[in-house]
């Protein structure tokens, strides 16, 4: 029988040392250790949904139960968002990525909580679809503010986007000028900020990944950055996604063609099987603790991917941040963990990282006394 290999994959990426390279888990050994042993430190990364919002709606959203459902245009006050992040800094969080739920820019408190975590050290990331980025102040912030930006673009077409985005297609351009406008302040001022442009590849979009690529180019972003978007991930629809993989296979190899030194291409599939499909690869939920997941109705959920939803809450981080001390790494946090069944989970965005638990820490795949 044929070996099922991994390395036998296509090429994601020419340049190793990149931030969608999933063993950058080792470098938290500190944390895996204390996990493999029961303990939980303080999360490396915050991922914070300021609010349940959003200006468009796409075909493959996983946060469609929550835009679409009770919690709805749930949003931080300002107030509320700079005391957790307050808390968070003390607490020794590194990173704090905005991200999902909806779109992080849509809440006004965001920009003064960028400004507040940069003055203290730690670091801002931020996915956005990028379109109410339309001022200069906002485009001023993330850049000088962030390490990282991505923008979910989508499409290479303003028609497929308008499709894709469910919203009028003129919002391509916009947002193209929008990167534009932050590459510029990143280039004249000299900042440490890489600007990916996002690419979600599905059935409907599949066919416009290195036109979109070669836009990224053009834009002078320093990532183009294209994954999958999970089958079955979203609760209730159970599509498996029929996905063209010899469109895209041909396409994600032009793009890497398209690289230059300042100008990355990434075609990131190694959370999946060959063809897209779910693919945990692992046996247990382990690695969840590596971030803290803060919802816009005041709840910390227990991983990036159940964001949202009650059978997944830890505890409340509102009206008082500095209650989830008293959680964090309780036994009811760990009897959570405990009862998840991995099969019935959707894509784990930590997956990988709890391969690395159980493989490289538990069982000592790599002997680690042996450099
Ligand atoms: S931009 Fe993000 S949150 Fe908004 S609809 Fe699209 S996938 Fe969902
Ligand atoms: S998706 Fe499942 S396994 Fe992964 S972190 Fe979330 S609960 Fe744990």
């Amino acid at each position: 029988m044929k070996e099922k290999n991994i390395a036998g994959r296509r090429t994601e990426w020419t340049a190793p040392y990149n931030s969608f390279n999933s063993w950058k888990g080792l470098m938290y050994k500190e944390h895996y250790d204390a996990l493999a042993q029961g303990k939980m430190l303080p999360p490396v990364e915050a991922s914070i949904d300021p609010s349940y919002l959003c200006n468009v709606d796409c075909v493959w959203c996983n946060s469609k139960r929550i835009l679409h459902g009770d919690l709805h245009a749930k949003t931080m006050t300002e107030e509320h968002l700079l005391r957790l992040c307050g808390f968070l800094i003390e607490w020794g969080v590194r990173g704090f990525c905005f991200a999902g739920g909806g779109d992080s820019t849509l809440n006004p408190g965001l920009w003064p909580a960028m400004r507040l975590i940069k003055k203290s050290g730690r670091e801002n990331a931020i996915i956005t679809n990028g379109i109410a980025v339309d001022t200069y102040e906002k485009q001023e912030t993330l850049a000088s503010c962030c390490r990282w930006i991505g923008v979910s673009l989508d499409a290479g077409t303003a028609e497929t986007y308008g499709k894709v985005k469910q919203v009028s297609p003129k919002t391509f351009d916009k947002v193209l000028n929008n990167i534009a406008a932050m590459v510029k302040i990143v280039k004249e001022n000299d900042l440490q900020c890489d600007i990916a442009v996002k690419y979600l590849i599905h059935p409907t979009n599949a066919a416009e990944i290195s036109k979109a690529c070669a836009l990224a180019k053009e834009l002078g972003v320093a990532h183009f950055h294209a994954r999958p978007a999970a089958s079955k991930n979203i609760e209730g629809n159970e599509q498996i996604l029929d996905f063209p993989m010899d469109v895209i296979n041909k396409q994600l190899e032009e793009c890497l063609a398209m690289q230059t030194d300042t100008f990355k291409a990434f075609g990131v599939r190694h959370k999946f099987s060959p063809d897209f499909q779910l693919e945990h690869g692992f046996s247990r939920c382990i690695s969840a603790p590596l971030c803290i997941q803060c919802g816009a109705d005041g709840n910390v959920y227990l991983c990036n991917d159940w964001r949202g939803d009650k059978r997944y809450c830890v505890g409340a981080h509102f009206p008082n941040p500095e209650k989830i001390l008293d959680f964090w790494g309780s036994k009811q946090h760990w009897d959570l963990m405990n009862r998840i069944k991995v099969s019935e989970c959707p894509r784990c965005t930590y997956g990988i990282y709890a391969k690395q638990i159980e493989n490289a820490v538990e069982n000592d795949g790599m002997c680690v006394n042996f450099p």
